[in-house]
């Protein structure tokens, strides 16, 4: 058997929410949003949650109720999902790339500082990400958005149950979005959330998600269909009663595969800085012997997963946005991710781990 690098499976809880809510008829939006809203935001230390259809619509919508849009500049990461940029470009607006710090491979705070003094007008927002379930330096990013009076968010999407010093992600920017997709730490199929403790805000993406709905019949402007339906949301309250569970499960492999590393100078271990609890949505090695490696695990049986082999400014997609990142650069060439989610079984851990501490190049 494969140990698969990520494994979508809903167990039993999950189900017998999704079995109620069926048969109780409710499909769309309804109460089960609702509670799950609620619950999601106060697992995470913020007032408000608003569902969404996904990780992408919770950024497209979170920004946009910021007010970034046509001609605005959001500082970002080039080293992400190509969602954190593309959420950006949906507003009308343009990513700025940022590099990424050589080691946690999360945005470099001078290199921030750097971009937005680029531009003689600034830049409208920072967006940090929290790669690979590592809280970004939002201390440092805190301090140069509220320099620059603008505002801060997380894109959480897969940093769910990770913290710095004990304050939730979720909790740490102006407005924090998370995707419930299967492979992330939690899930409700597809599904997202923003999280803030600004009630404007809140009423604002709650606009925003369902076309610009004010009132009845009521339309203050042109908004989307980004709901979140009930049946995700019972999933996803299911989900979240097991989420410090599911976050333990990770965090218990990754601290088997550290040790499995100590003693191999060819394969470096993700960072685990103290003072933030790393979620371990991957547990990505680095190694300028990628590909033997990749081939060593492969024939024991063992998937690998490589997030990401481009970065965003080099993707085609944005040809047109001008960046310098050599550290994202060097990272895509050296990074890959190890099966860490906690559906494997403590054989299947022992495997991986194994195969990390036998292999030399
Ligand atoms: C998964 C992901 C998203 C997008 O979430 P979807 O639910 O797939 O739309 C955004 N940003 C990051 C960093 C992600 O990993």
């Amino acid at each position: 058997m494969t140990v698969s690098i990520a494994d979508p499976r809903v167990g039993v809880p999950e189900l017998d929410g999704l079995i109620e809510t069926a048969a109780a008829g409710r499909l769309a939006d309804g109460p089960e949003v609702r509670a799950f809203e609620a619950g999601v935001a106060d697992r995470c230390g913020a007032t408000r949650g608003v569902a969404t259809s996904n990780g992408t619509t919770a950024l497209h919508a979170a920004l946009h109720a910021l007010g970034i849009g046509a001609g605005d500049r959001v500082v970002t990461t080039p080293f992400s999902f190509v969602a954190t940029a593309n959420a950006v470009r949906l507003c009308g607006a343009t990513p700025v790339f940022a590099d990424v710090d050589p080691e946690t491979l999360n945005l470099d705070p001078s290199a921030v500082r750097e971009a937005i003094d680029g531009f003689d007008g600034g830049v409208d927002a920072v967006l940090a990400v929290h790669l690979y379930g590592l809280p970004a330096p939002m201390d440092e990013l805190r301090a140069i958005a509220d320099e620059h009076d603008v505002p801060l968010i997380e894109d959480a999407a897969q940093a769910h149950g990770a913290a710095v010093r004990g304050e939730p992600v979720g909790s740490l920017g102006d407005a924090a979005c998370f995707s419930f997709y299967p492979t992330k730490n939690m899930t409700t199929g597809e599904g997202g959330m923003v999280l803030t403790d600004d009630e404007a805000l809140a009423d604002g993406i709650r606009s925003f998600v369902n076309h610009g709905r004010t009132d009845a019949y009521a339309h203050a402007e042109v908004g989307q269909n980004y709901r979140l339906t009930s049946l995700g949301a019972a999933i996803g309250r299911a989900q979240l009663d097991r989420l410090d569970d599911l976050v333990a499960v990770r965090r218990r492999n990754a601290a088997r595969y550290d040790e499995a590393l100590a003693d191999n100078p060819s394969v470096d271990a993700p960072p685990d800085p103290s003072g933030v609890r790393h979620a371990y949505h991957q547990y990505t090695v680095r190694t300028d012997h990628r590909d033997a490696l990749r081939d060593r695990l492969a024939a024991e049986g063992i998937d690998t997963g490589v997030y990401y082999p481009t970065p965003i400014h080099r993707q085609p997609a944005y040809a047109d946005v001008d960046a310098a990142a050599p550290n994202a650069e060097a990272a895509a060439e050296r990074v890959l991710s190890v099966p860490v989610h906690p559906q494997l079984s403590r054989s299947e851990v022992e495997r991986v781990a194994d195969a990390l501490r036998g292999f030399r190049p």
